[in-house]
């Protein structure tokens, strides 16, 4: 069985969602960044997890290959990530096709919402250092996601589920995404 990949902006609520739908589907949820944080940290290139999309590409993606090695080992699990890094030089693919061989997906999850409301997320959630871009940033980042996840989908197979995460309306975007996996 392959993974269930959810992507979207930072700040759009991915990991808030996933918190709700991976208890009732009775799935784990590993943290993309967190297995990449740890690869980092161990090698000593980072000491905590906003520093990681301003490493240069070649280590970006060394990072990411072991990552993914070591989800490949977990089965059926919803993993959290981005498909597209913010860097000072550009997008940078968090799903290659070297990490899309581990991760094997069976469905890529795009979470969206409002890039009024994502920005608003990002200035208020104070537990995080979060890029603050202008909406009009945030919608050509969403823009991109989603023609990233048709690459993914034709690489892989893997069905593209879009779920809407609108102000206030968790539960809604929680069950959507239940409901679409159960
Ligand atoms: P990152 O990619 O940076 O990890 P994320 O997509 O995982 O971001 P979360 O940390 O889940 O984002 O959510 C960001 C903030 O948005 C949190 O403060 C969360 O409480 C809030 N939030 C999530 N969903 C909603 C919603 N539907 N309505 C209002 N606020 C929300
Ligand atoms: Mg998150």
């Amino acid at each position: 069985m392959g993974s269930i990949i959810v992507t979207g902006v930072p700040g759009v609520g991915k990991t808030t969602v996933l918190s709700k739908a991976a208890d009732q589907l009775g799935l784990d949820t590993t943290v993309y960044g967190t297995q990449m944080l740890r690869v980092a940290r161990e090698a000593g290139h980072v000491e905590d997890r906003d520093e990681m999309r301003k490493l240069d590409p070649e280590t970006q993606r060394d990072v990411q290959r072991q990552a993914a090695e070591a989800i490949s080992t977990m089965g059926r699990v919803f993993v959290d990530t981005h498909c597209l890094i913010q860097t000072p030089t550009g997008f940078l693919p968090g799903l290659p096709a070297w990490v899309l061989e581990g991760l094997e997906p069976e469905t890529i999850v795009l979470i969206e919402a409002d890039p009024e409301a994502i920005a608003s997320r990002r200035a208020e959630d104070e537990s995080r250092k979060r890029d603050a871009d202008a909406p009009d940033v945030i919608r050509q980042h969403q823009n991109m996601n989603r023609a990233t996840a048709t690459s993914v989908a034709t690489l892989t197979g893997a069905t593209i589920l879009v779920i809407e995460n609108q102000q206030g309306k968790l539960d809604e975007a929680v069950a959507n995404l239940v409901e679409a996996l159960e």
